[in-house]
């Protein structure tokens, strides 16, 4: 028997937040054939509902400090606000959606980062985040299997009753990956603003058609890729270790094109 396509799809902050591009996005989603799983961020709402409460933000080489005041934030508007607002907006494209986050279903663990020593910060406790430690593949197979497109908060749990801030990158890969082991042929695909990695990442026609390895290696001691392209690239080599069958970086409103991926 062959196995069951699947495509996760993780879509980016700047266009969930962006009434017009989520639209966008969402009509190509919604048209993609078969079982799919979507798993999207919300950082830049998460800032700003944070400031109007009066939890100050920390960011430490882009990656957000939570403390348990914004650990409240962020569980408020990933798996709320942002969640059910795609929900809602799939719902009107016919599509069923079932919002989770990874302590739904208990669909995916982790644990609790301890310090890092960071360059010129000194060692940096990022509070309540986590690095993923399983992924119940039966979960989310149960959901797609009812015809269902789960759509993914990122936020995880310890299972001892402590929520977890994770990146939303980092949590499509192990997804991805934790799909293949059960038998799915899946392709991952990173949808964001741009239209691919870029050679010059201010000039948006200079997509990067393949990147291997090596080549990935060479573009991070270049700095051509840093910030949040880090986690999608390291995401995505290891969802392809962990037999993912394609992997893709694209433009959310296309969702084709881009930067292929390769082992
Ligand atoms: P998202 O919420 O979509 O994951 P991130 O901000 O985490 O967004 O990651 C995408 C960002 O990565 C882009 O907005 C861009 O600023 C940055 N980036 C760094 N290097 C590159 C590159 N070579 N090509 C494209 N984007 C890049």
């Amino acid at each position: 028997m062959s196995a069951t396509p699947l495509h996760v799809v993780k879509v980016g902050g700047a266009v969930v937040e962006n009434p017009a591009e989520l639209e966008a996005f969402l009509d190509g989603f919604a048209a993609l054939d078969g079982a799919k799983i979507l798993v999207h961020g919300g950082g830049r709402t998460a800032t700003e509902v944070a400031g109007r409460l009066g939890v100050p933000t920390r960011m430490v080489a882009g990656r957000r400090v939570t403390d348990p005041g914004m650990l409240r934030v962020v569980t408020m508007v990933y798996a709320g606000l942002v969640n059910k607002t795609v929900i809602a907006s799939l719902g009107k494209r016919g599509v069923r959606a079932l919002g989770l986050c990874g302590a739904d279903l208990d669909c995916i663990r982790g644990q609790r980062r301890p310090p890092v020593d960071m360059p010129g910060e000194g060692m940096v406790d990022f509070g309540c985040v986590g690095d993923v430690t399983s992924v119940q593949a039966d979960a989310f197979a149960g959901i797609l299997a009812d015809g269902a497109v789960p759509v993914v908060a990122p936020l995880i749990h310890d299972g001892e009753g402590n929520l977890l801030n994770t990146n939303a990158d980092t949590i499509a890969s192990k997804v991805a990956a934790g799909l293949a082991a059960a038998g799915y042929a899946v392709t991952l695909t990173f949808c964001f603003e741009k239209p691919g990695v870029l050679s010059d990442p201010s000039d948006d026609s200079s997509v990067i058609p393949v990147i291997d390895p090596a080549g990935f290696e060479r573009l991070l001691a270049e700095g051509t890729v840093s910030g949040g392209m880090v986690p999608k690239l390291t995401g995505a080599f290891s969802s392809l270790k962990a037999g993912v069958a394609e992997v893709v970086i694209t433009s959310a409103s296309a969702l084709r094109g881009g930067t292929r991926i390769i082992p």
